[in-house]
Formats: structure tokens, sequence, C-alpha cells
């Protein structure tokens, strides 16, 4: 039987719908990450690394940003609700996220300051080597 080259057309499709899916699969996974972090976020134990991943999806991604909202709404809000405090969630949020930002980045500046030092100790005890010898 000829080949009319038809046939390849159905193959190449599924091929290009194979990979939507796998994008979103992973897109999905990224996000679903971001969701289950969300409460390491809110109580700071979120490392370095997982921070910086977190504040960076945060900003690109407005569909986390509400499912932060509604956590932080849960989290922060309702214990006050209770007590009948006035308060500004979303403004609170917005503040929090600007902390953890800077606190990522004083982190960031100790490790390297810790790195500097330990370059710095190292080479005293090499230089104290070369004076023994
Ligand atoms: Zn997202």
């Amino acid at each position: 039987m000829k080949d009319n080259g038809i046939t390849e057309v159905p193959a190449f499709l599924d091929h290009i719908q194979k990979e939507e899916e796998a994008e979103a699969t992973v897109e999905a996974t990224v996000h679903k990450d971001f969701e289950r972090q969300i409460p390491a976020f809110l109580q700071d134990t979120l490392s370095n690394a997982e921070l910086d991943a977190f504040l960076n999806h945060l900003s690109g991604c407005p569909a986390c940003e509400d499912e932060l909202s509604i956590q932080y709404l849960v989290y922060a809000g309702m214990p006050r609700l209770e007590t009948g405090e006035t308060f500004n969630l979303q403004r609170e949020l917005h503040d929090y996220v600007a902390l953890e930002n800077q606190r990522l980045h004083r982190r960031r500046e100790l490790a390297a300051a810790a790195f500097l030092l330990e370059l710095g100790a190292m080479a005293a005890v090499a230089l104290g080597y070369l004076f023994l010898l």
C-alpha cells in the first residue's frame, strides 16, 4: 500500500498534544509545590533556596498570589476575627512578603560573609604553615 503521508498527520498532532500535556503537568507541579509551601512560608521555615523559588514564583503568578492571600486570611485573619481586632490583610500580606524578601537577602549576605570568613581563616592557616616551614 502506498503511503500518501496523511497517516503521519495524526501522529504528529498526537505528539504535539502529548508535549502540551507534559508542559501542563510541569506547570501544575510548580503551582502545587508553591501551594504546599505556603504554610512553611507563613511560618518562615523555608530554606533560602525554597524561599527564593517561592518569592520568584509569587511575583509572576497571580493565581498563586490569590492562593497565598486565601491561606493568609485563614492563617492570620481567622484568629483575629474572634478578638474583633481590625486589620488590613492585603497590606499585611504585602508587608510580610517584602519582609521575607529582605530576610532572604540578609541571609544570603550572612552566608556570603561566613564564606569569606572561612576563606580568610583558611588563608591564615595556610600562611601559618608557610611561616612554620
Ligand atoms: Zn503559580
